[in-house]
């Protein structure tokens, strides 16, 4: 590739290196080719037409859906010393004619517009007689009725295109891959012999996580707590479900917006601003809320019901690092979420084709969230994309982060109530009945001369329906399809009756969610980077991201040799706020006494290795050298003491220097090798079952480790 497109890609946007995918893409624009790229949200697609764009002569134009990504993207592009503009609705016909002026004396270098414009002739006529080295379109997929945000004004792009004497290289991007959408797009915009891209769908910055068996709202303050600082979104199904939602964590003092359809246009845009601009760190919406939003801070994005199929939620959990930063994406799943989707499939689309294929999509949505396999495989295999690594030590079913409650007990009391209430009633109902409630309904019924009346009164009647709850979503018992759901045996219940099968509850861990960096200073860049926002006027991840404050805090930059090199940090960039950036740097490094070899990172070129994350089970590898006991290591790092044994295991199983003996006792040790023999490798169950009871997991699965590599040093 031309070594000029590496010093457009430094020079305006501070990469020294593309994303996986953005080369090919832009080599297969710069050959003169149509070309059609799916990357997911987030994977970085504006820079694979920005950087053609600034390299061949003439102008871009960008075709892209909505008003506020237009103003964003342009506004990123003009602090990055790109000579871009937008056309829309919110401009006056001065301000218009002036871009349209500079298109014609050919320094504008890109321009976005609303595919509603193509069809107006003076648009048309003015734009005419230009050299249009290319037509970018973001979003393709809006012009697919396939698609989930048809709009039949991309049906416009084509005899836009069609007015130039020299058609221009026609390039289309989108986070869509089903086929039929992908067949579309090719066709409806009639891309010539296009040359097409699919990158890696995977985003290795994102955590994806179930939570199964909790109160979503108590989860919900419960992860807030811990994550104050951090910017995120919270989708729920229904405007109801936000505007409730919004109304609780408003009475419990946090700072919310939120945004639905059912709004209006000046409040939503209100409310969308003030959560762009940092002001709100946290959004509630429905999942009318966020394309186009380029938030690049978004630390998590919570479902606070399960989504209608893995295409929309991959697309709105995307949403979240966009920076590259560690994030989290959480879905909230319940038995009534299955109901809620089933329902709204049937009720919004007419034809039963189309609402079996939605059915299907459903039915993949609720295996994702069943799933005790890795989450990060489930999702990549879904998009076609082969993912060899069994374990991504990056989702909630491969570090086990989660607290293991035995609730055997539990569920033998509900699910027999259940059956002598002849599994005709709904959660409400059950859980009236075992706490013992003279509810007429309950007496009404003579429900109060069952046996199981009453025998969960010493818990409450929230903490019976999350049991309940937490029942149906491991599939111990299940909803009716009627109209009022009422709560049916499976055959698993049948297991757990007869004593055959334990019942665990997971309860998830929440961790706090931080950035690999100087805290400290983060906060004080933060802050002198809000300042210059406002002054400005533009949010402030336009000025510079998360990551690239981040990574300062990791180099302390104090020149500009050395701010260069920060990630995100471009020429244009570095004359504007450059030098106030390392004057507070400087200052810091002064006041804080740092030592001379955190002083001299200024002034040291980054290598290439130090910004390289360290893998989570490495870390914790870090500190088994220094002699930490596993319970004092999970302290430290804040993690469950089985996700510390996982990583010391895994630690071993890598080769690395781990003496696994000594998690093993000693007088135990023939008779766990000897069950091991007999039992097979494949389940842990039956060889615990099968050992003394002070023989714990960690021990069998060390010895399992070492029985493994070969019955080394047995
Ligand atoms: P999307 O594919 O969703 O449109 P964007 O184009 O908004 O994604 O890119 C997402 C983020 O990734 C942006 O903050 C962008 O600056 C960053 N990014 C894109 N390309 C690179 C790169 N080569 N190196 C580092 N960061 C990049």
């Amino acid at each position: 590739m031309d070594k000029n497109i590496f010093n457009i890609l430094k020079k305006y946007f501070g990469y020294s290196s593309f994303r996986r995918g953005q080369e090919n893409i832009i080599q297969s624009i710069l050959d003169g080719n149509d070309t059609f790229a799916i990357m997911p949200t987030g994977g970085g697609k504006s820079i694979c037409y920005q950087v053609p764009a600034l390299y061949m002569k003439g102008l871009t134009i960008v075709i892209t859906p909505l008003i506020s990504l237009m103003k964003d993207q342009v506004d990123t592009l003009r602090e990055n010393g790109v000579n871009a503009s937008y056309i829309n609705s919110t401009l006056s016909s001065k301000e218009t004619n002036d871009i349209l002026m500079s298109a014609l004396s050919g320094h504008l270098k890109i321009l976005y517009v609303a595919p509603e414009r193509l069809e107006q002739d003076y648009f048309r006529n003015a734009i005419k007689d230009l050299t249009i080295s290319m037509v970018a379109i973001d979003e393709a997929h809006c012009v697919s009725q396939w698609g989930h945000d048809f709009r039949v004004s991309y049906k416009r792009i084509v005899p836009f295109i069609n007015i130039f004497d020299k058609r221009p290289i026609v390039a289309a991007f989108t986070a869509t891959a089903t086929d039929e959408v992908k067949k579309d797009i090719i066709n409806l915009l009639e891309l010539k012999e296009p040359n097409c891209f699919i990158t890696g769908f995977d985003r290795d910055n994102l955590f994806f996580s179930i939570v199964k068996n909790e109160n979503k709202f108590d989860f919900i303050t419960k992860y807030l707590s811990k994550h104050k600082e951090l910017s995120g979104i919270i989708y729920a199904a229904t405007r109801k479900e936000v505007d409730s939602l919004h109304q609780k964590l408003i009475s419990q003092g946090y700072s919310v917006g939120k945004y639905h359809a059912g709004m209006g246009d000046k409040e939503r845009s209100e409310s969308q601003d003030l959560f762009l601009y940092d002001e709100t760190k946290l959004m509630i919406a429905t999942n009318a809320f966020g394309m186009g939003i380029d938030k690049s801070n978004v630390r998590f994005v919570i479902h606070y019901n399960m989504p209608k199929n893995l295409e929309s939620y991959y697309q709105e959990a995307g949403r979240a690092g966009r920076d590259g930063e560690k994030s989290e994406c959480i879905i909230l799943f319940s038995g009534q979420d299955i109901q809620i989707q089933k329902f709204l499939i049937k009720q919004s689309i007419p034809s039963f084709d189309r609402q079996r294929i939605e059915l299907k999509k459903l039915n993949d949505m609720i295996n994702y969230c069943m799933t005790t396999s890795c989450l990060r495989k489930y999702i990549l295999n879904y998009f076609g994309e082969n993912y060899e690594v069994e374990n991504c030590d990056n989702c909630i079913n491969c570090t086990g982060n989660v607290e293991i409650v035995d609730i055997t007990l539990e569920a033998q009391k509900i699910i027999s109530c259940i059956y002598r209430m002849g599994q005709n009633f709904g959660v409400t109902m059950i859980a009236e009945v075992l706490k013992g409630s003279k509810n007429s309904k309950v007496l009404r019924f003579n429900f109060d001369k069952l046996s199981t009346y009453g025998i969960m009164k010493d818990c409450t009647l929230k903490q019976i329906t999350n049991l309940i709850n937490t029942l149906i979503a491991d599939g111990y018992l299940y909803l009716s399809d009627s109209e009022y759901a009422t709560v049916k045996m499976s055959q698993k219940s049948i297991e757990v009756l007869k004593g055959y099968k334990k019942v665990v509850q997971k309860i998830h861990i929440v961790e706090e969610l931080s950035l690999s960096t100087d805290n400290t200073l983060f906060e004080i860049l933060k802050a002198l980077r809000l300042e210059i926002a406002r002054r400005e006027n533009v949010p402030p991840y336009i000025i510079f991201s998360d990551s690239v404050l981040s990574e300062m805090c990791k180099y302390y930059p104090k020149d500009k040799n050395s701010m260069l090199q920060i990630k995100g940090v471009g020429e244009i960039k570095y004359n504007k706020y450059g030098e106030i950036f390392e004057e507070k740097i400087r200052e810091y490094i002064k006041e804080t006494n740092l030592t001379p070899e955190d002083n001299n990172k200024g002034t040291l070129k980054v290598p290439e290795l130090l910004s390289k994350k360290i893998p989570t089970h490495i870390e914790t590898f870090n500190l088994y050298k220094k002699g930490i006991t596993i319970a004092d290591m999970a302290k430290i790092r804040n993690l469950s003491i089985p996700t510390i044994q996982e990583h010391i295991l895994k630690c071993a199983n890598e080769g690395l220097n781990v003496n696994l003996d000594a998690y093993i006792p000693a007088e135990y040790k023939d008779l766990i090798y000897e069950k091991i023999r007999i039992l097979g490798t494949s389940k842990l169950r039956p060889i615990k079952d099968a050992l003394p009871d002070d023989v714990d997991y960690m021990a069998i699965k060390a010895a399992i480790c070492k029985y493994t590599s070969k019955n080394k040093a047995i």
